[in-house]
């Protein structure tokens, strides 16, 4: 007997327009111009003469319910009940009347958030899951954006910079990974320990095997048991066998560190996607405050905030500049760990992101 066809389980996120300010959804691909008349705050013009105002305040990327509420509160009873999140998890709120605008930003003040990260700011850094959602983290990426974010408050409230500072961070060294002005990715320094008496019955050995980028792991007997071996000198510490078989754990209060990259953009209509470099490698990776990356990272915002012309990004400041500049200006020493040495590397040499003199 014939069956109908089942009818599709729509999943995914909902159309957003139910959702959206009415002057927005009115004003859909109509929109002539914005401005930015003060920190925090945007102005958007339509070809039809509305105008909508988007207040935007700093807020984590995992937010508790009683904070979601009370940002809603304050949206119901100061804004006109329409907010959305930006990519970078702040909440925006958006009024058609002006007279909104500054009670809104006191209520919020008040309530003890932070307006800001519009225009030349440095906007809020965004980040991976980490220890809350994920299985394969090396550090707790939240708590580092805590920790910057609280010495970065007048970056992020203020138009100081020479232009907008996107930062990321990024608790494992692989997967959703950490692309921006400045990245503050997990780096493991030595390979997996790997449990032998575990591996059999937890990890799918072929596919741990396939999941190596240098071929360095192999099937192994150990103690008469089916197990697995690194070959430890051809592993680049990379971590991608520890998702699939948790018993190769990478993850090592000591060895796993942190480092710094800049000068990622994404391509825009003005030019080509730039990729990030490794400036700064083997920062301890140090809760609950991480103090030794954040002076990294603060001296090389000092120094961009200091040499760059108006409106260079990073990218556009180190370009300019060239890279052994970069360092001597930051003071960052330059050590053999900024040279890609891995032999691979010598089929990318020309095409890859290296720093050559
Ligand atoms: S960066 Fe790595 S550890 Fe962090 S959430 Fe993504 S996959 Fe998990
Ligand atoms: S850490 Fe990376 S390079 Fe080393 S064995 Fe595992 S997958 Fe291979």
């Amino acid at each position: 007997m014939a069956h109908e066809m089942r009818t599709p389980i729509e999943s995914g996120c909902p159309d957003g327009f139910q959702y959206m300010h009415p002057v927005m959804r009115k004003n859909y691909g109509q929109w002539a111009y914005h401005e930015d008349p003060q920190p925090g705050v945007l102005v958007h013009v339509s070809h039809s003469g509305d105008k909508i105002w988007t207040v935007r305040a700093g807020t984590q990327r995992i937010l508790d319910v009683f904070t979601l509420r009370k940002l809603c509160d304050i949206g119901d009873q100061y804004g006109e009940g329409y907010v959305h999140f930006t990519i970078r998890s702040n909440i925006e709120y958006q009024v058609a009347d002006e007279a909104k605008v500054e009670p809104l930003i006191k209520a919020l003040t008040d309530a003890g958030f932070v307006v800001g990260g519009t225009r030349n700011s440095v906007a809020m850094l965004s980040h991976t899951q980490g220890w809350l959602h994920c299985d394969i983290p090396g550090t707790d990426a939240s708590g580092v954006v805590k920790s910057m974010m609280d010495e970065l408050i007048d970056e992020f409230k203020g138009w100081n910079m020479p232009n907008r500072v996107h930062m990321t961070t990024s608790c494992c060294q692989i997967n959703c990974g950490g692309q921006g002005d400045i990245a503050i990715n997990v780096q493991h320094t030595k390979p997996p320990k790997i449990n032998h008496d575990l591996v059999a019955n937890v990890c799918e050995r072929p596919s741990v095997v396939a999941r190596c980028p240098v071929a360095a792991i192999r099937p192994a007997l150990v103690n008469g048991k089916p197990s697995l071996e690194v070959d430890e000198k051809k592993c680049i510490c990379c971590g991608a066998c520890y998702p699939p078989c948790p018993p190769m754990q990478i993850n090592d209060a000591e060895h796993s560190k942190l480092s710094i990259w800049v000068g990622g953009n994404h391509s825009n209509a003005r030019g080509k996607p730039t990729f990030q470099k490794l400036v700064a490698s083997g920062i301890p990776n140090n809760p609950p405050r991480w103090p030794e990356a954040t002076a990294v990272v603060k001296k090389i915002l000092k120094t961009y905030k200091e040499d760059a012309r108006d409106w260079e990004r990073m990218n556009d400041w180190i370009e300019r500049i060239g890279w052994p500049r970069f360092f001597e200006k930051t003071g960052l020493p330059f050590t053999k760990f900024h040279i890609d040495n891995w032999r691979g590397a010598r089929a990318s040499l020309n095409a890859s992101t290296h720093i050559r003199f």
